[in-house]
This record gives structure tokens, sequence and C-alpha cells, in this order.
């Protein structure tokens, strides 16, 4: 098939705009008329300076990210990130006296199966906790946070918790109370470019000089982990993100994206973020017009817009039900919809490049499956 023929619904890496993809191929033989290619080019050069910088400023535009905020871009992935932000941030532990970290999200929760975001009420935040840490849209059980936590709200003197959000699978799907956060960050992969960099947005004051980082000393006699280099905010804000050879050509095509999102949507995120709910809704819809044929496992006020998880439920055997259902899309263009290995089912992952067009058919197809 060609790429005009399917709608691709994987959880990541995702769709590219196609046109972004053709302005990349010839950007990776010849950028700008140097002769080069732009992945060849250093990433010392003062044309990948530019390119870092725009691609800073229009991710700003896009998510209204204030000065008091820096933009950095990284290697290693949301899984790197995970790690990363705890040594970043423990430097400010210590001085608040270290607490716990909290996990939250718990399967058991919903009766061993996936799913839910435990009230708030309910959780078991220790007191004054120095950090709390989030995953705001969970990919593999189709979860989400509807909105930022009331708990987490900054107090009036604006004094709050360190708040760290990984965002790697909802990021400019949804306009973001970014002034709540401490930190940020998600991978390009799935709503922003190619996989191998990380963005994080971080508030400067955070960012302190290297001096007033505890000493390696210090931190050994805590027992706490002293940061890679490579993963050191601080560096690496230093040295705007050119610490070491960073691939510019990614950096572009995040560029590339972000000027088309800005190009589509003159409302900026918000205008994606109704086209991410329309097309979401749409194929929730679909699947809960057939209350018989399939089950939507997450909770309703928490299942993601996002990452649509689901079973065939239709007959008795749910496995052959689902093996036909992937089948029959596959025969009709609509690819990448099985279920995270862990758990099988069906997921439909709505990143930004699936197309309201996407999601119409994928909604079509879970009406006339039910029906057939
Ligand atoms: N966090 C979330 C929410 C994700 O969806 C993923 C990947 O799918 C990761 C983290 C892991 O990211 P990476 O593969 O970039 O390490």
């Amino acid at each position: 098939p060609s790429r005009s023929d399917i709608t691709y619904f994987g959880a990541g890496p995702a769709l590219l705009p196609t046109v972004v993809l053709e302005e990349g191929a010839k950007a990776l033989l010849n950028y700008h008329d140097t002769g080069l290619g732009i992945a060849e080019h250093s990433h010392r050069s003062q044309l990948a300076s530019d390119i870092i910088n725009q691609t800073k400023a229009d991710l700003a535009s896009c998510l209204d990210i204030p000065d008091s905020y820096e933009i950095l871009f990284m290697q290693g992935g949301g899984t790197g990130e995970f790690a990363a932000t705890v040594y970043n941030f423990v430097g400010t532990w210590v001085a608040r006296k270290l607490q716990d970290i909290i996990r939250d999200n718990d399967r058991k929760t919903n009766g061993g199966k996936f799913g839910t975001i435990p009230e708030e009420s309910t959780w078991k935040l220790s007191k004054d906790p120095a950090l709390v840490y989030f995953c705001a849209n969970e990919t593999v059980d189709g979860v989400e946070f509807p909105d930022f936590p009331q708990s987490l709200q900054p107090g009036p003197d604006g004094k709050g918790p360190i708040v760290i959000a990984d965002m790697s699978s909802n990021i400019l799907t949804k306009k973001i109370p970014i002034n709540n956060f401490s930190a940020i960050f998600f991978g390009a992969q799935k709503n922003l470019g190619l996989t191998g960099i990380t963005v994080v947005v971080i508030k400067k004051s955070f960012l302190p000089p290297a001096t007033s980082q505890p000493p390696a000393s210090l931190m050994r006699q805590l027992g706490l982990p002293i940061p890679p280099t490579i993963f050191q905010y601080e560096t690496i804000a230093k040295n705007n993100s050119l610490y070491n050879t960073l691939s510019i050509f990614d950096v572009y095509i995040i560029g590339q994206v972000l000027g088309k999102f800005l190009q589509t949507y003159p409302d900026k995120v918000e205008g994606q973020q109704a086209v991410s709910d329309k097309k979401a809704q749409l194929i929730y819809d679909a699947i809960e017009a057939f209350p018989e044929i399939y089950k939507i496992i997450p909770n309703k006020a928490v299942r993601s817009r996002i990452n649509i998880c689901f079973r065939v439920t239709k007959g008795d055997d749910i496995d052959a039900a689902e093996r036909v259902f992937l089948e029959e899309g596959l025969a009709q263009g609509l690819i990448g919809l099985k279920g995270h290995r862990s758990l099988g089912g069906i997921r439909a992952s709505n990143y930004n490049s699936v197309p309201l067009e996407g999601a119409e058919k994928l909604a079509k197809f879970i009406r006339a499956f039910a029906m057939s």
C-alpha cells in the first residue's frame, strides 16, 4: 500500500505529515542550497543554533510557555527522563528534606484490570511532599488525568511540591497549565517528530549554578546518585542543548511539525485540542453504541483521549474476535490497532497526525464490524 491508503494508529513512533517527510528528505540531501545535507552539518554551526532557537520559540508559542521556563532537547527518551528528573531534583529535595515519591496509579485498584486513577482524596501523599511525579497520559492502559490535580495546585503564596509530569503521549493535544509544573518532559516520537529527541521544559528557578548543587561528596554521603553529565539539566541548559552531538535533523523535523501546527491552528494548542477531542469522541461513540460487542476498560472519567483501549467481546472467544477485528481493519487500511503486548486488546492511538478522516474511517469500521 502507499501512505495515502493507510491510517496508522500505532502507539509510537507515530505517523508524520507527508509534507514534513518530503521536506525532510530534501533537507537530508541538500539543506538550504548549502550542498550538504542537514544531518551532515556540524551541530556547532550557526545553522544548527538557528534551528534550535526557532524550534524552541515555536514550541513556546504553541504551548504558551513563559520565559521563566527553559526548553531542553535531550536524548534517552521518556525512559531516560524518568530517571533524569529524579537525579536533577535531588539537590532541591535535600534542601527540603527528602520525602516520598508517590506512585499512585495501581492496577490493583480496578480489580486487577487497568484503567483508573484513584480519587484524589484517597491518594496517600506524604504530608508536605517534596516532589510529586505523575504520568499525565498513560499510554499502555489508556488513562489520562482530565485536569491538573486539585491537591497539587500551588498555594496562594505560590508554594507547593515540586511537580513533574511525563507528557510523552499527550503533549500538544491539550492546553496545559504550565506554571503549575516544575518540569514536564516528552519524547518527540508521538506528537512532535521522530524518535531520538526528548524535550524537557523546566522552570528556570530549578536550574541553579553548578556551585549550589550539593557537592558530590555530600551526595555520596547521603547515598544519593550523582547524575551523569549528559542528564544534567543545568549543563544542557547552559549549552543551549548542544553539550554533545545532538541530531539537528531531529530538531529540524520537530520545527517543521510545529511550523505546520502554527499555520493550521491560529489559536495554537486549543485548535488541536478541539480536533483531538472530536476524534476521540467519534471513536468512543462508535464503541459505546455496541455494549454487547465492545468493552472499554478504563473508567469513563479518566479514559484517555489519546490511547483508546478496548476489548472486542463479540462471541465467546475474545482472542479470536480481536484477531478478526484486526484482520478486517487491516484490509481497510486501518493499521497499528493491536493493544500493548502485555495487555492484549485493541488500542487506537489518536495522535495529532491521525487526521479527522482517519478517525471517521475507524469509527465507521467499528460500527460496521459490530453489525456484521
Ligand atoms: N512515558 C510514556 C507516557 C510513554 O508513552 C512512553 C513510550 O511509549 C515512555 C514514557 C517511554 O518512552 P521512550 O520509549 O521514549 O523511552
